[in-house]
């Protein structure tokens, strides 16, 4: 049986960060990850938007770590060549009715500590977006975009030159805790010719994204329940993209289920519409019963009359691991706490947006709780 000092379920954004962090300050760390390749799950299949930290409670964990993550994503971003553009965001009231909810949004910002709020009415829109109808507009300066892709793999590359073992096509079956360390049960490699080990590590954490409300459930506790809500795009390629120069919001849902149906200009040229926000049956549901791309077109019209629906192509769709169900209201908070009866174990759950951002901030979080574990 392999020994690790700490070993880390999910190979997505947070779990790679994640390994990064603890990998500079202890050895025999490992990372399992039971796709083939990391960030095939949730972390790649987003907006890749750098977020301010506006919309969140106040003292809220994605607050904190978001506002804390903009700035170290960015910074590692520099450092590791991950593509990137700090270029800013537009929140764009439509009409006269959400100036007032607008000039609430800079106020939560601002007691989040976001810097350079600033409204700004329809002249400077026109010239900043010259296609976006709005008549008035929160301008975020730290709201950026970078690539999902590269920087879930480049948190992954420092930590292996630091000695962790990144292991994928394993998948976690078991959590046996004993006195001092946790049995975790693995499957390794393709359905067909799968071999079952086993690690004996000191701290585990949990940080398997959808299925996390199921890894917990290993070691008896129920505590949360995961409901997939699936997040649509629609891509707008070609000559259109040029309807969009940056990042254009509207106002969020007031169900707290989404930031709305936004534009994001990507790394690549194109821009994207969307997400949506459906409650869906099943943590691997991206394709079944896609929104017709005229609804897309329908919803954008508000702040972008010109666009049609030919200009709109399918695009790809995502799953944010909600702890509301179907019904409920308001926003949960991420969930980073060690287990009530098996504290070596460390559980990350309903790390939807702003995930991506805050994932260098959770993971230094993470870190600090890592060390009251192995102390
Ligand atoms: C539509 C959409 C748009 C979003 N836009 C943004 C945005 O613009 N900006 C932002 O900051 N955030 C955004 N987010 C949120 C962000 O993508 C997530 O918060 C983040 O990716 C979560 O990362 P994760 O590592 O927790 O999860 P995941 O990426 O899902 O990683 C978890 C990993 O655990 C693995 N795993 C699960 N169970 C096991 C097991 N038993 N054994 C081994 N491995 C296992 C999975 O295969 C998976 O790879 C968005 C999310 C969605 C859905």
């Amino acid at each position: 049986m392999d020994q690790a000092n700490i070993l880390i379920i999910g190979g997505g954004v947070i779990g790679c960060a994640i390994a990064r962090a603890v990998s500079e300050r202890w050895q025999d760390v490992f990372l399992v990850e039971q796709f083939p390749k990391l960030g095939m799950a949730t972390s790649t299949r987003n907006s890749g938007v750098n977020h301010s930290g506006i919309y969140y409670p106040k003292n809220s964990l994605k607050a904190r770590f978001c506002v804390e993550g903009n700035r170290l994503t960015y910074e590692f971003c520099k450092k590791r060549n991950v593509p990137f553009r700090h270029c800013g965001k537009l929140v764009v009231a439509a009409d006269a009715h959400e100036v007032e909810e607008l000039a609430a949004l800079k106020k939560r910002g601002e007691d989040n500590g976001v810097e350079g709020l600033r409204l700004i009415d329809a002249d400077e829109i026109r010239k900043r977006e010259p296609h976006i109808k709005g008549v008035a507009a929160l301008d975020v300066p730290s709201t950026g975009i970078v690539s999902a892709e590269e920087l879930v793999h480049a948190y992954a590359r420092v930590a292996t030159n630091q000695g962790a073992s990144i292991v994928p096509r394993a998948r976690v079956i078991s959590l046996e805790p004993s006195a001092q360390t946790i049995c975790v049960g693995l499957r390794i490699g393709d359905e067909e010719d799968a071999q079952d080990e086993t690690i004996d590590a000191r701290c585990v954490i949990n940080a398997a994204g959808l299925y996390a409300d199921e890894v917990a459930a290993m070691l008896g506790n129920r505590s949360w329940k995961i409901y997939p809500v699936r997040g649509e795009y629609c891509e707008v390629r070609g000559p259109r993209s040029s309807l969009i120069n940056n990042l254009v919001y509207p106002l969020p849902h007031s169900d707290g289920l989404s930031l709305g149906v936004h534009f994001t200009k990507t790394l690549w040229g194109t821009f994207l519409l969307g997400p949506t926000a459906t409650y869906v049956e099943g943590k691997d549901n991206y394709e079944k019963n896609r929104l017709p791309i005229a609804d897309f077109a329908h919803s954008a019209k508000t702040l972008l009359p010109e666009i049609e629906e030919k200009d709109l192509q399918l695009g790809y769709s995502g799953l944010r691991p909600k702890l509301v169900p179907p019904g409920g209201k308001g926003i949960a908070d991420f969930v980073i706490t060690r287990d009530s009866n098996v504290p070596q174990v460390i559980h990350l759950v309903g790390m939807e947006s702003p995930g991506l951002t805050a994932a260098p901030g959770v993971a230094e979080h993470v870190a600090q709780l890592v060390a009251e574990v192995l102390a």
